[in-house]
C-alpha cells in the first residue's frame, strides 16, 4: 500500500458546499495558533477562532492558520469575518492564504469582511496587488470564476461597534506602542462574552474591554526567560507585550471569569504549561487556559 494514493488527493464534494451551521447556541474559543513570530514545528502562528451560532469570526492571521481552521473542522468558505488586532506581520501573514482560499473555494461570488485599525485597507490592497498574477491566472482557467476576490474592509477604532451575525462586537484601543495604532475586540453573543486583546502591555482600553467578561484571551511574554538570552533585538519585545503576570492581573481587575493564554514567547515546551500557569494563579484565581494549537474552550 503506497503511503499516499490518488484518493488521498480527491476533494469531497461537500467541502464546496455552504457552511453548515456549527449547531451550538454557547460560545467556543479554538486557539488556531499559539505561537509567535519565532518558527516553531509544532505552533502556528497568532490566530484565534470564536464561534457562535453558525457564526464563526477568526481574529488575526498567523502562519499556517487555515491548516489549524481545517484541524477545527471549518474550511475558508465558513468563515464569517476576519477580526485583525493589529498590523504586526506575525497577526498577517497568512491574509493572503484567507483572501483566496475564501475566494476560490466558493461556489458563488462572496465578499470576505475584514476589520482592522487604521492601515488595514492599505494592507489589503498591498495583499491583492502581490496576488495580481495568482488572480488573472484563475479568472483564465476556471470559467465559473466570474470575478475578483471581493474583500470589504472596515477601519476600526475605540468604541465603534458591530455585528457579524450573531456575534456583537466591541473595539477598544490597546497599547501595543510604539505600534500604533492596535485595537482589542469584545465579542458577545447568547449572553457570553470573550474578549481578543491582541497584542500590547495593560492599559485602561482593554480593562474596559475585559471588565465582567467570561474569557479574555491575551497573547503573552515569558519576561523572565526572555531576559536570559543575550540578544538586544529579542529583549526588545518585553516593553510592549503583556507578560503572563500582566495578563492574569488584568484578568483579576476586570473580574474575567476564564483567562486564557497564547502566542507563548519563547515557545512553550511541552512540559512547561504547569509553570506558565503558576505563574498567572499568583495573580488569578478564576480557571486559567492554555496549551496547544487546538485547545478550545466553551464559555
Ligand atoms: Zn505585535
Ligand atoms: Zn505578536
Amino acid at each position: 500500500m503506497p503511503r499516499w494514493s490518488s484518493s488521498s488527493f480527491s476533494v469531497p464534494t461537500r467541502l464546496w458546499l455552504p457552511a453548515p451551521p456549527v449547531g451550538r447556541t454557547d460560545v467556543q474559543i479554538t486557539l488556531l495558533g499559539t505561537g509567535s513570530p519565532i518558527p516553531d514545528p509544532l505552533r502556528a502562528g497568532p490566530s484565534t477562532l470564536v464561534r457562535s451560532e453558525g457564526t464563526a469570526i477568526l481574529v488575526d492571521c498567523g502562519r499556517g492558520l487555515l491548516m489549524r481552521l481545517a484541524g477545527a473542522g471549518l474550511l475558508p468558505p465558513m468563515l464569517s469575518a476576519v477580526l485583525v488586532t493589529h498590523l504586526h506581520s506575525d497577526h498577517l501573514t497568512d491574509l493572503n492564504d484567507v483572501i483566496t482560499m475564501h475566494w476560490v473555494m466558493n461556489p458563488r461570488p462572496v465578499t470576505l469582511s475584514v476589520f482592522g485599525p487604521p492601515g488595514m485597507r492599505e494592507v489589503v490592497d498591498a495583499t491583492l496587488a502581490a496576488l495580481a498574477p495568482d488572480i488573472r491566472y484563475r479568472l483564465a482557467h476556471h470559467a465559473d470564476l466570474t470575478g475578483r476576490p471581493s474583500v470589504q474592509v472596515t477601519e476600526v477604532t475605540r468604541g465603534n461597534s458591530f455585528d457579524v451575525g450573531a456575534i456583537a462586537v466591541r473595539v477598544a484601543a490597546t497599547d501595543h506602542r510604539p505600534v500604533e495604532p492596535t485595537v482589542g475586540y469584545r465579542l458577545e453573543s447568547d449572553g457570553r462574552s470573550a474578549v481578543l486583546g491582541g497584542d500590547g502591555v495593560p492599559c485602561a482600553g482593554l480593562d474596559e474591554l475585559c471588565k465582567g467578561a467570561d474569557a479574555y484571551v491575551q497573547t503573552v511574554i515569558r519576561d523572565d526567560l526572555v531576559r536570559q538570552v543575550p540578544n538586544a533585538r529579542f529583549q526588545d519585545i518585553v516593553d510592549y507585550h503583556s507578560t503572563v503576570e500582566d495578563a492574569s492581573r488584568t484578568a483579576a481587575r476586570a473580574g474575567v471569569r476564564t483567562l486564557v493564554l497564547t502566542h507563548y514567547v519563547p515557545p512553550m515546551a511541552a512540559d512547561a504549561s504547569d509553570a506558565w500557569r503558576a505563574l498567572a494563579a499568583q495573580h488569578f484565581a478564576g480557571e486559567i487556559v492554555l496549551g496547544d494549537d487546538l485547545t478550545t474552550v466553551d464559555i
